[in-house]
């Protein structure tokens, strides 16, 4: 693709699309427009250089605002967070598909030449995840359809209205299913957090009030896989540029299976404490396992996320770290 042509990226004052819109901009693309709906003093990073716009993308008129002489349209904006937020607030998850409504029709009407959306593990049935010994799962089982309700749902109807663009209208779409994505510049307090920067914090807060005690959800046997930010937005580049991947939903996540009491073991390590632990089995925990099959991501681009777990929590241990200090300063931190 041509350096100067326009890249649209919603969502960008949030944790994946502000990485993505610094990744592009890297990469030497000079003409990038970042939306997000929130005021942009409240963005987690901003890329100078970058057309940076507050709007809100589940309004039409924002949307063909927006899109307007765009090359490519990258969908990642969302109400989400981690298990505590998407289990407690269905609605506002499930209103989400306002957004991939509103901005895929005026990315079609603006004549966009590939549209990217930001697809979830959470789509796939949740009969498959009872066990924390999971099978991983590949692209096939979405269907039969038994998603996580709210926000799993909605991702299916979003990509179904891209498969559908491109069979009826004939827009290239994209589609990855990101599993569990964590790193520097994402939210790690507050409740929208997920369990990667939630346990770093817990850590980083035992170790500063000296309590030695952490709490972690539900009995610490769920099992997960955890994708390092820079893996992500490198991730995105590939399916958004793969002639085979039209309209087909790839899964875009680590192969490399923990347990959360492992990842709470692995964040000791890196803070160099050991913690009394407690469990609370009140608070939301999600499917009991769950795992990405990278057999067709592999097959098709010779890549998968390959970060290690333990490289990319101690990247994120030492970021969360920083922002810890800095907010007990006073300064200005993504939370
Ligand atoms: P995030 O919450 O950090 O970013 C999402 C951004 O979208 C936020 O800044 C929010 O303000 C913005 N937004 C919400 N509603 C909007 C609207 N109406 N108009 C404009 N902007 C709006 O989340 P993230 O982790 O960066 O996730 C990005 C995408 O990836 C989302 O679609 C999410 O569902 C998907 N995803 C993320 C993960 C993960 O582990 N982080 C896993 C699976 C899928």
């Amino acid at each position: 693709m041509d350096k100067n042509e326009l890249i649209v990226v919603g969502g960008a004052g949030g944790f994946i699309a502000g990485s993505l819109v610094r990744y592009f901009h890297d990469k030497g693309f000079t003409r990038i427009r970042a939306v997000d709906k929130k005021p942009l003093t409240e963005w987690y990073q901003r890329t100078p250089g970058v057309e940076s716009l507050s709007l809100d993308l589940s309004e039409p008129e924002n949307c063909r605002r927006v899109a307007e002489g765009a090359a490519e349209v990258y969908n990642l904006a969302a109400d989400m967070g981690g298990m505590g937020f998407i289990e407690r607030h269905r609605v506002d998850c499930l209103r989400s598909v306002l957004i991939n409504t509103h901005l895929i029709e005026a990315a079609w009407r603006a004549g966009a030449q590939r549209y990217f959306f930001s697809s979830s593990a959470c789509a796939y049935n949740t009969d498959l995840q009872k066990d924390p010994r999971v099978r991983a799962l590949k692209e096939s089982d979405a269907y039969p359809a038994m998603a996580e309700r709210g926000y799993g749902w909605e991702k299916l109807i979003s990509e179904m209205f891209c498969q559908e663009y491109t069979a009826e209208r004939g827009l290239p779409t994209f589609i990855a299913r990101f599993h569990n994505v964590y790193g520097p510049h994402g939210t790690w307090d507050g409740g929208r957090e997920k369990a990667p920067a939630a346990i770093c914090r817990k850590v980083i807060e035992a170790k500063d009030s000296g309590s030695g005690a952490i709490t972690i959800w539900g009995d610490g046997t769920q099992t997960r896989s955890f994708m390092f930010i820079d893996d992500c937005t490198r991730g995105i580049d590939r399916i958004m540029h793969c002639e085979k991947l039209v309209a087909t939903p790839i899964n875009l996540g680590s192969s490399e299976l923990v347990s959360i009491n492992e990842l709470v073991t692995l964040a000791e390590t890196i803070g160099g404490v050991k913690l009394k632990r407690s469990y609370d089995p009140t608070q939301p925990k999600g499917v009991a396992g769950r795992n990405s099959d990278n057999t067709m991501i592999h097959g098709i681009l010779g890549w998968e996320p390959d970060t290690s777990l333990k490289n990319g929590l101690e990247k994120t241990y030492h970021w969360i770290e920083q922002q810890y200090r800095d907010r007990k300063a006073g300064k200005a931190t993504v939370v």
